[in-house]
This record gives structure tokens, sequence and C-alpha cells, in this order.
């Protein structure tokens, strides 16, 4: 199939055809005609699908059509996304679809300066792409008004759920023309009982679009746990990379406080390393990912949020430092790799501690992970299992993900952040929205890349849909 089918205009195609895709992915063979015609969609795909153009194109096309001609721009459609990369993500890919349309479009996301976002919408802007809590600041400063949209896009909302976002999601709900006088269109890697009830309040006789399978991993994506003690685990890794020559590896740690300390012992070791966390001004977590692309860095260390949402193509190979708590986001740390049909690399390091967690991962993927003890790492019997720090090992899922009013229930000390929300500052696992946390710079949006990468998408097909994503079980970074 080509996009030449999908009714998109000229204008869109000739984007299209700049980035380098010649073929649409699953995800927007499916769902481009669809939105055209003016429908509701549930979309069950994530990061690394598509997706994004997959709602972007059509919306586009459809605000083109119907042109306001007199007055300040209303804004016509709203994106809200679970964090600030996300949003930047999904607004480079607005500018770059667009680019031959003169629709406007803003990004607005907590974390950095409200005025410069002020004067923005100040001139007007036909689509904005906005995480929730900026965008309530927004509309209480009386400085957004969300009466005219006609279109909604609630993207990675099982993210957005799991972050506590849901008051601030029936907030915005309230102050949008009634339902059925505009279209919505939610997308979520997982269909949870909770994502379901918003999909029914919210969606009016939706198509159901799927490009993904619960809960089952990408085919291509090799998995293996290395047994070891959690005193070694630093080590084991250093030798990891440093023996089999990686030069790309996203390390995953259950909290911010490790990412750090475990970014700093590797950079001793001789591995160029930064780490990636909901309390990294916006400006540093831009660099060490530019630095990590690029290659410049070997090793990411991220937390499962600071991850979600990051567009990271082909990446080699991903390493669980820690399990999560939640087994769900094993499978989206894990979908970080092998994606584009790429062959991929998930290590798990596991010590005593995380059995239990890893049981539970393995019956979510309904399989064993192959155990491989390495050789001079083979873990102290004596040592005795002892509950997780900063987690609750005894329940599947035992991370608290937010109490539904955005406020986190950590037992640490919270402190107001810049924007007034609550922000944990403590070696807990994160779990709080890094969409609304410090930052001290803008975001320095993605340039999309222009290298073909339709060879890719076409291998990609011919392995079958499911491969096009991990689960619907679960990611969201
Ligand atoms: P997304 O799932 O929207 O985050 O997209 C993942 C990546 O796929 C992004 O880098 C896009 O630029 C790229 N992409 C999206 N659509 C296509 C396509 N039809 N052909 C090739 N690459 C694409």
């Amino acid at each position: 199939m080509s996009f030449d089918s999908l009714g998109l205009s000229a204008d869109l195609l000739r984007a299209v055809s700049e980035q380098g895709y010649t073929e649409p992915t699953p995800i927007q063979s499916q769902a481009i005609p669809i939105i055209l015609q003016g429908k509701d969609v549930m979309g069950g795909a994530q990061t690394g699908t598509g997706k994004t153009a997959g709602f972007t194109l059509p919306l586009l096309q459809r605000l083109n059509s119907n042109q306001v001609s007199h007055g300040k721009r209303p804004v016509r459609a709203l994106v809200l996304t679970p964090t600030r990369e996300l949003a930047a993500q999904v607004g480079a890919s607005v500018e770059t679809y667009g680019r031959h349309l003169s629709l406007r479009s803003t990004v607005i996301f907590g974390g950095v300066k409200i005025n410069p976002q002020k004067e923005k919408l100040r001139h007007g802007v036909d689509i904005l792409v906005a995480t929730p809590g900026r965008l309530l600041d927004h509309v209480s400063q009386k400085t957004l008004d969300l009466s005219q949209i006609e279109i909604l896009v609630l993207d990675e909302a099982d993210r957005m759920l799991d972050m506590g976002f849901i008051h601030d999601i029936r907030k915005v709900l309230a102050l949008l023309p009634k339902n059925g006088e505009r279209q919505n269109l939610l997308f979520s890697a997982t269909f949870s009982n909770e994502i379901k009830q918003l999909a029914d309040r919210l969606l009016n006789q939706p198509e159901l679009i799927e490009v993904a399978h619960r809960n089952t991993t990408a085919e291509r994506i090799s998995q293996v746990v290395h047994p070891v003690d959690k005193g070694r685990k630093r080590e084991l890794l250093s030798h990891i990379i440093g023996s089999q020559n990686w030069q790309q590896v996203l390390v995953f740690t259950r909290t911010k406080h490790g990412a750090n300390r475990l970014a700093q012992q590797l950079n001793r070791d001789g591995l160029s390393a930064a780490a990636i966390h909901g309390n990294k001004s916006q400006g540093a977590r831009t660099r060490a990912l530019a630095g990590f692309k690029s290659g410049e860095m070997r090793v990411l260390v991220a937390t499962d949020i600071a991850a979600r949402g990051l567009d990271i193509d082909q990446l080699p190979h991903v390493v669980n430092f820690e399990l999560p708590n939640v087994p769900e986001d094993y499978v989206h740390r894990i979908g970080r790799t092998g994606r584009a049909g790429n062959e991929g690399e998930a290590v798990s390091l596991v010590c005593v501690d995380e059995l239990k967690l890893l049981r539970d991962i393995e019956r979510l993927l309904k399989r064993e992970i192959p155990k491989v003890t390495l050789d001079g790492y083979q873990p102290d019997p004596s040592i005795k299992a002892e509950p997780i720090q900063n987690g609750r090992n005894n329940k599947g899922r035992s991370q608290p993900r937010g109490n539904g009013n955005g406020h986190n229930r950590n037992r640490t000390s919270n402190k107001r952040s810049t924007d007034g929300r609550h922000e944990a500052k403590s070696d807990r696992p994160e779990q709080k929205r890094s969409s609304d946390k410090p930052a001290h710079k803008q975001a320095q949006r993605k340039t999309n890349g222009s290298q073909p990468k339709t060879q890719a998408w076409r291998q990609r097909s011919a392995q079958g849909r499911q491969r096009a994503s991990l689960l619907g079980g679960g990611t969201r970074d």
C-alpha cells in the first residue's frame, strides 16, 4: 500500500515523502482513512509504530480543509500527552508534517517559563500539544480557551492514567465542546479497565484499531536473565558492555537516585554514561538524549517514566539493571529494542530479592525467560532475599501509580515544584509526572531525520502486524 491511496492531500503527501517514508505503517494505513472521515478512534499502539503520523496527518488535513478565515485563530485541535518529551516529539511531528500548510501549532508543558507559551497562545494557534498540568495552569490564568476544540487526541492514555492524570483529564474534558461536537482519538498501548472506562466516557461509536497484541513481547527481541548478587550488578554490567563491545545501551533503574549513581559509576569504569529522569532539567534530558542518539555516549541510564515516549530507533540493547515493580513496565522497557524490524536484545540482571518480580513478569509474558549464569558472577547462595528497598515486592502491581488526584503517595517528603505541583525527592521509584518537573530550559524539539526508513517498515510489514509493536499489554515513555 502507498500513502497515495489514503486520501491525504498533495501538501501532506509531499511532507511525508520528504521524510523518506514511502509506505504507511499498519497503524497509519488503518487510522488515516477513518480519522479523515471524522470518526472517533480507539487505537491500540505504542511508540515506535508510527502512530504519531497516524493521527497527525489526518488531523492536519481536517483542520486545513476548514480554515478559520478571520479574527484570532482559536485552538481547534488538542493533543494531550503524559510527558514533556512526548509532547515535544509530537509537536515536532505536527510541524514536520504540516510544513506545507499554513496551520499554526505550539507545545506547552510544565517546568519551563509560562510567559513565552502565553505569548504564542495570544497570537493564536490551531493545534496545541500539551501535558495536562500546564494546560490547566493556562486555563486558570485565562490564557487558553478550549471551547472551540474540534479534535481531541489522548496520546499514551494508559500512561496518563498511570501517572495520576485522570482528574486533570476530566477537568480538561469539561472545558471542551460537548461530546458529539468534536472528534476524539484515544491511543493507548494497553486496554485496562480504567482505559475502557475512559474510552466509554470519551468516544462516540469509536472504530477500534489495533496493531498490538496484549501482553506479548516482540518476536525478535531475545531476552535473557543473568542471575547475580545485587552488590555485583554494576561490575557485571560494565563487564558485559565492555566485553561485548556494546556501543549503545539503554539501562533501566528503578529510582532516580539509582540512575544517577549508576551513571557516575559507569563513567568511572570508563563507559560514557548519562542519567535521564524526572528530576533532571529539561536541558539536561535533551542533551543526554542527543548525546546518546548521536553515539557520543554509550550508556543512557533511565527510569521508566523518563524513558516513556523516547523516540530512539533501532536500539540494539536494553538492560534491566533492576526489574520494574510493575510487570507491564518490563514489556515497555524491552520494547525500546528490536524496533522497526531490527533484532534486539534485552538483558535483565536479577538478584535474589527480585525473584518474585521475575515470576510476575514471566506470568505476564506466559513464558519463562532463559537464565544464564555468567562465569565469575554466580550468586552467593548464602545471601537471603530481602524486601526490595523503595518497593513492595509482595504484590504484582506493587508500585503505587498515583492516587488519582495527581499527588504522590510516597511517604518521603514532597516538595512543591516550580509550577506548583508535588514532586517526590527520594530514592523511591519514579512515578510522578515527569512532565511537571522543574526544568531550566525550553525543550529542543526533535528534528525528524530525513533518512529513508522504508526498508525497515517493509521488513516489518512482512513480519506481520504484531511485530509492529510490543503488546497491547503495556508500554509508555
Ligand atoms: P511513532 O510511533 O509515531 O513514535 O513513530 C516512530 C518512528 O517511525 C518515528 O521516528 C517516525 O519518524 C517513523 N515513521 C513514522 N511513520 C513512518 C513511515 N511510514 N515510514 C517510515 N518511518 C516512519
